[in-house]
């Protein structure tokens, strides 16, 4: 923050009222999460609630360790021992204190704010802008996408003293919330980036989206915009006087011509400005979506005083990298986490919380190169040593002229190298074994080939894993239910293929109650992997009994022989064992019929070392709108046969029936407890709430090599495709043994290449499939997306006759899974 403040003042600032209030300790600063807190007695802990969990709950814990100063929501309980040594502050309104502190921290801002929004490139707007002005300016910029209603306050408060200007960036996804996001950042420069179609949901049309996301700029000296988006270019002029506008075009007619040369992979940019004087940037970029967003770049940066050659300079080390976390496998069992894009403290705190958030490996490893243009660098590197020392980093590694100052402050083990190719040229593969390490350093570090050493070989395909995608999901269906009932979470079978271990890892930060495995080994591979959740398995054999003890998993029991070789398993043994009863009322696979109800019961009397953690069925027909009559007959008939066991017994069993279309389908039979599965991975199969999920993963490959190919020629096996026309086809590094369907052949699945559709040709091969590309722009060695986001898992899997559950299953493990945060 730039100022530390007393909660006195923070009571006056935020409209609270004191209602204990002890010491005069200074808050320096602010945080909504109890995981992160790095001064506790510095610390103002605001317990928000949100859609996973309510701050309040959390008030104990984050007291013990050591932090005195709350803000909470009136009518909340204080516990009383807490309020002898600690401040309460007590608001109406929780998410507008924390806006009415931002925008006082704001105020104390004297360099020039910019301010991003728009539908797309805001993110990379922000980052790129960063590093231009970075060669000049100390920047602080909001970390990753933090751009919503917590996240803009939040952003806010990691402006410090030393910076010399400051980009946010704006999102919303309904009306009024514009507004107040105005009130705290009050922009000095804005930068309209675009306006698509996303979010279109929240808004009754295009054009109140647009006027909303305009009201960021109604206190703005300038406003960058493209001309060529009209509808921007109608609005601002109609909004705001002409000499706060700031256009460019590709073509004369607006303030800045910025036309583009294309040089196969890379550009010129012809700059002429206002004063007719001109200027030529080249890029290495030949994409349009990256060409608009260095062109908002370059604007931005003439108008903050940076001359043309200096933008040049910046603009030689912008990559198209990830600019996100990815969590990747690497050598020797290692897990890499990949930050290589990110260069500041804000980035910093984030990639050590997501590390904190992984599962424990014998190590925690950083790889760290010099942070450039931070300000006060003594102040800056005593401040990252701090926080490793905080996030308990056993081993660090710096890279770089200025690192070695974090052993001012850090106490662990470390080694430093002049430059990354010495650091390179040392690292052995033996050196690390079932680490967890984080790399994280600047641009023009260039370490992306430190992570490439790193990890494990990954040949051109992979499955993308979209991790906030999944807290998305997760959240929805926690909306639909009440607070009280539980979530299982079903990650058998590799959790649909997504990956059992991260995604029940991220489960369990998500704190879902339950998780439920199909076979015992599937359970033993997450306790091994540290997942400390509950754990049904629903389908255990004998053989496996002794490992259901040792790993403390749960079985699900379905027959009266069943029940009895457990029981006496655990009689012998001398053990308890939580047990669920699976009831068949009309699936016919496995589970306990009507008939065998009063035998259950005995059974249940005989071996008291079986506890019925809960009683459970599964509906057939959930998702389809003709079955729905057999659901409620299902559900009946197993609720009555709870109450027939539930009666005899002294204890309670949880009782659950739901699956994924269940939950939105008969929500009044949530009961104890729901069950999650393709619904959490991005697919609503019930259809009604399709546009409240997102995909979670991405199928990607590359093009290996493209030809050109004669009309009447034929392409791959038997024979089987036929170019029409003279045209050009594709052949992309993936086949049916990596899990793409054999049924997708000769233009029944097609993929997606620079957001254009293309078919497949011919007949799917083992390990590779051809595509035609005819009358689509590509290279050798582009992306291709199989499934994700703009290509439907429903739509593909209804054109060859299945059911998306399998296409996501079947993708093989030798896909390499790698996991981000957005
Ligand atoms: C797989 C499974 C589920 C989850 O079903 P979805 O349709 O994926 O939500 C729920 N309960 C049981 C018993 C299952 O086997």
């Amino acid at each position: 923050m730039i100022q530390s403040l007393t909660t006195h003042q923070i009571s006056g600032l935020v409209d609270g009222e004191v209602i204990s209030q002890s010491g005069q300790g200074l808050v320096a600063w602010i945080s909504i999460d109890s995981r992160n807190i790095l001064e506790p007695s510095k610390t103002l802990f605001v317990a928000l609630k949100g859609a996973k969990f309510d701050g309040h709950d959390f008030i104990k814990s984050v007291h013990e360790e050591g932090v005195r100063s709350f803000l909470i929501q009136k009518g909340s309980t204080v516990l009383d021992n807490l309020t002898t040594d600690s401040t309460f502050i007590v608001v109406d309104n929780l998410h507008e204190a924390l806006q009415k502190l931002a925008a006082y921290e704001r105020s104390l801002f004297s360099g020039p704010l910019v301010g991003i929004t728009g539908s797309n490139g805001k993110t990379i707007v922000k980052e790129w802008l960063g590093q231009v002005l970075g060669q000049k300016y100390a920047v602080a910029k909001s970390p990753k996408s933090y751009n919503s209603q917590v996240g803009v306050p939040l952003s806010v408060f990691g402006i410090e003293q030393n910076h010399q200007v400051a980009i946010m960036e704006a999102g919303i996804s309904k009306p009024r919330e514009m507004m107040k996001l105005e009130a705290i950042l009050k922009p000095e420069i804005g930068i309209f980036t675009n306006i698509g179609t996303a979010h279109e949901e929240g808004f009754e049309s295009q054009n109140q989206k647009l006027a909303e996301k305009a009201i960021l700029f109604e206190n703005s000296k300038l406003i960058i915009y493209r001309k060529e988006h009209s509808k921007i270019h109608d609005l601002l002029t109609s909004k705001y006087d002409s000499n706060r506008l700031i256009s460019w075009s590709d073509t004369a007619g607006a303030d800045y011509t910025l036309s583009i040369k294309k040089e196969s992979d890379r550009s010129k940019i012809l700059l002429m400005k206002p004063d007719l004087s001109v200027f030529t940037f080249s890029v290495p970029f030949a994409d349009q979506a990256s060409l608009e967003n260095i062109r908002h770049v370059i604007v931005a940066s003439l108008s903050l005083g940076l001359d043309e050659a200096l933008i040049q300079e910046g603009l030689n080390h912008l990559k198209a990298v990830e600019m996100r976390l990815t969590l990747k496998p690497g050598i020797n069992d290692c897990l890499i986490i990949d930050d290589t894009y990110n260069n500041d403290l804000a980035g910093l705190r984030l990639a050590l919380d997501f590390m904190a958030a992984q599962r424990p490996k014998r190590r925690k490893v950083i790889v760290l190169s010099d942070m450039l243009q931070v300000g006060n660098t003594e102040i800056v590197y005593t401040e990252v040593g701090e926080l490793l020392n905080f996030h308990q980093i056993d081993f660090f590694i710096g890279v770089g002229e200025k690192i070695k100052l974090v052993t001012n402050s850090y106490q662990g083990k470390s080694v430093f190298f002049p430059n990354t190719e010495a650091l390179i040229s040392h690292i052995s593969q033996e050196d690390f074994e079932n680490d967890l390490i984080l790399v994280t350093g600047a641009r023009k570090f260039g370490f992306e080939a430190v992570v490439n050493r790193l990890q494990q070989r990954i040949h051109g395909t992979t499955l993308e894993i979209n991790l906030n995608a999944l807290t998305h999901n997760y959240n929805f269906y926690k909306t639909q239910i009440l607070p009280n009932t539980k979530v299982m979470v079903m990650v058998k079978a590799f959790a649909y293929g997504g990956g059992a271990a991260e995604i029940a890892n991220h489960l369990q930060q998500l704190r879902a109650d339950y998780l439920a495995v199909a076979y015992t080994d599937e359970g033993v591979a997450l306790r091994e992997e540290g997942i400390r959740l509950p754990i049904m398995v629903l389908n255990p054999v004998q053989e496996s009994f002794i490992h259901l003890e040792k790993f403390d998993l749960e079985p699900v029991v379905y027959s009266p022989d069943f029940f009895r070789q457990l029981g006496k398993f655990c009689q012998n043994r001398n053990i308890s064992m939580k047990v669920h009863l699976d009831m068949d009322t009309g699936m016919h696979r496995l589970g306990f019929e009507q008939e065998h109800v009063q035998e259950l019961i005995s059974m249940i009397k005989s071996y008291p070392q079986l506890i019925i953690e809960s009683i459970y069925t599964h509906l057939v027909g959930a998702d389809e709108e003709i079955h729905r009559d057999f659901s409620l007959a299902q559900l009946r008939s197993f609720v009555e046969m709870c109450d027939t066991i539930s009666g005899t017994l002294d204890y309670k069993p949880m009782r659950h029936a739901l699956n994924s279309a269940g939950i939105i389908q008969f929500p009044e039979y949530q009961m104890d407890m729901v069950r999650l599965g393709i619904g959490l991975y991005g697919v609503e199969v019930s259809g009604k709430f399709e546009t409240h999920l997102k995909p979670i993963s991405t199928l990607k490959t590359t093009i290996s090599q493209i030809k050109s190919i004669p009309q009447g020629q034929t392409i791959g096996y038997s024979r089987k495709g036929k170019m029409d026309e003279d045209g050009k086809i594709a052949t992309i590094a993936l086949g049916y043994a990596d899990g793409y369907d054999r049924r997708f052949s000769n233009g029944k699945g097609f993929v997606l290449i620079d957001g254009k559709k293309a078919p497949v040709i011919g007949n799917v091969c083992m390990d590779m499939t051809m595509i035609n590309i005819t009358g689509i722009e590509a290279n050798e060695g582009d992306e291709v997306i199989i499934y994700g986001p703009g290509i439907s898992l429903k739509e593909l899997s209804e054109r060859i006759g299945t059911i998306p559950y399998e296409l996501l299953t079947n993708i093989s493990s030798r896909v390499k899974r790698v996991y981000y945060l957005d």
